[in-house]
């Protein structure tokens, strides 16, 4: 059971270090936000049998990845998608009890740009996969299917290592991709990892993401979409995973200010004062700024997170009479308001409901929810004759859904200045842009700093 109830007594006091070597029982670990980085890191530190505390400011865990009931559905607060190459993340679904076979359904590459563009990775061994398909791809001309695989061939020879970042835009014009090219292949794959635009994504990041998604093997090109809504796939199974190992997961229950006192951390919560050995913040960027600010020593890493800057995701809930469907799971659009669609009931048995994405920056932003649905129901209409009405629409727009992942950008560190102190989040530094995989191995490190144990992540 996830438990949503006050807090133990304070705990014993820890000795202070780095907590190598040091017996379990004095470390009494707090972590800040039961998103996906805060839960790894509480799983990570239950699974080698440290009882952890984990404050949540809202009633349910998730995060920006959460469960948003309706009617009588469950829906997400935005559709996600998870690749192969996402391996901490589907490890740890599994450890806290999920079953990655059952709780998603999993695609092929395929990348499906109505009546447009389609890529559709074959079946034979990585990187060869990926080469036919680019090979084959059908709506490029024959130079510009060329041009994409030798793009991809450089990026490898490389070893996907810029010697400098820039923007993506840019070093796809290097390498000779031409600008349909780059509309219907590589904007899409990068709006859709990082989150913003090619003319101002950090090239390095796009490349770490090919990298471990399209150059390596199979399964790890595969995508992965959720059966269940985000806080039931892993937040939730983690709360139920750290309860059973002597922690608990405290919902509407924020954390107001982290006070350093000698050895140990002073919390003062909304369910009042509670001390710990170890704090793991895995707050939102904003809130993390605002608890660091007041604690000495952690400016310089509050401006840092200040200094970020943010991109929406919008997702239009479309519900349709049950009989409509789209020709695949997944279907991009060209030049529309709707991005990727969604086919909720081939992916999540959710019949006629259809989620439609908008990720970054755009001129989406202009509309009201209501134009804005009216919008993207008349483009399934002029696009895939979807000649019905929905039933109902439902737009949930994260206007800071990640951080804007631009070149060379300083994000800070798992490790501050302060001796027990650490840093989770999607934003915090890593090689991948804001997404859960990311998140999950912020909070993996975290909690692999605490025991010193690094033999995971
Ligand atoms: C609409 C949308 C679509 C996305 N699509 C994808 C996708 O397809 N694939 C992908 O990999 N990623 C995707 N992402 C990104 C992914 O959701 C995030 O990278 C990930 O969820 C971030 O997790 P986190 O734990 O770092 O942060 P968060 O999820 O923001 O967690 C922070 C938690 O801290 C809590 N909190 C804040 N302040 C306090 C406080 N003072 N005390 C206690 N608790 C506090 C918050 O309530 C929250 O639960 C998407 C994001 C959005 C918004």
């Amino acid at each position: 059971m996830v438990e949503n109830q006050t807090s133990a007594p304070p705990p014993q006091p820890s000795p202070g270090g780095r907590g190598r070597d040091r017996e379990n029982q004095f470390i009494t670990p707090a972590v800040i936000g039961g998103g996906y980085a805060g839960m790894a890191a509480a799983v990570t530190l239950a699974e080698r049998g440290i009882p952890v505390t984990v404050y949540e400011s809202a009633k349910q865990l998730g995060g920006r990845a959460r469960g948003v009931p309706h009617n009588e559905l469950m829906l997400d607060n935005g559709q996600h998608i998870l690749l192969g190459c996402y391996r901490e993340t589907l490890r740890l679904i599994e450890q806290v009890g999920g079953n990655v076979d059952s709780d998603f359904l999993r695609l092929p590459l395929q990348l499906t740009l109505n009546r447009r563009f389609e890529l559709k990775a074959p079946a034979l061994p990585a990187p060869l996969h990926l080469m036919a398909g680019l090979l084959g791809a059908k709506g490029l001309t024959f130079g510009q299917r060329i041009s994409a695989a030798r793009f991809m061939l450089s990026m490898r020879h490389m070893q996907f290592r810029l010697p400098r970042d820039g923007n993506a835009l840019e070093l796809l014009h290097t390498h000779g991709q031409d600008e349909d090219l780059i509309r219907l292949l590589w904007e899409p794959i990068c709006i859709s990892a990082l989150n913003t635009p090619a003319h101002r994504a950090s090239a390095q990041v796009l490349l770490n993401v090919l990298r471990d998604s399209l150059n390596g093997t199979r399964a790890d090109s595969e995508m992965l979409l959720p059966r269940l809504d985000f806080s039931a796939l892993f937040p939730d199974r983690a709360a139920e995973y750290i309860a059973r190992r002597g922690g608990k997961a405290l919902m509407s229950c924020g954390v107001e200010s982290i006070v350093p006192q000698g050895n140990e951390f002073e919390l003062q919560t909304t369910d009042g004062v509670q001390y710990h050995s170890h704090v793991v913040c895995a707050a939102s960027p904003a809130n993390t700024a605002r608890l660091f600010r007041a604690v000495p020593g952690l400016a310089g890493i509050a401006a840092q997170i200040e200094a970020l800057t943010f991109q929406p995701i919008y997702t239009v809930y479309l519900q349709y009479p049950e009989q409509v469907r789209l020709p695949h799971p997944m279907l991009g659009f060209d030049r529309c308001f709707a991005q990727w669609l969604f086919d909720k009931g081939q992916i999540a048995g959710q019949p006629g409901l259809i989620a439609v994405v908008i990720s970054a920056e755009g001129r989406h932003q202009e509309l009201d929810h209501e134009a804005l649905a009216q919008k993207v129901a008349q483009e399934l209409r002029e696009q895939l004759d979807i000649m019905d009405a929905p039933l109902w629409h439902q737009v949930i727009a994260e206007k800071r859904a990640t951080f804007s992942c631009e070149p060379g950008l300083a994000r800070p560190p798992q490790v501050t200045p302060l001796p027990n102190l650490l840093l989770a989040g999607d934003y915090s530094a890593g090689d991948y842009p804001a997404t859960l995989e990311g998140a999950v191995l912020s909070g993996i490190r975290c909690a692999n700093e605490i025991t010193g144990n690094q033999h995971t992540a």
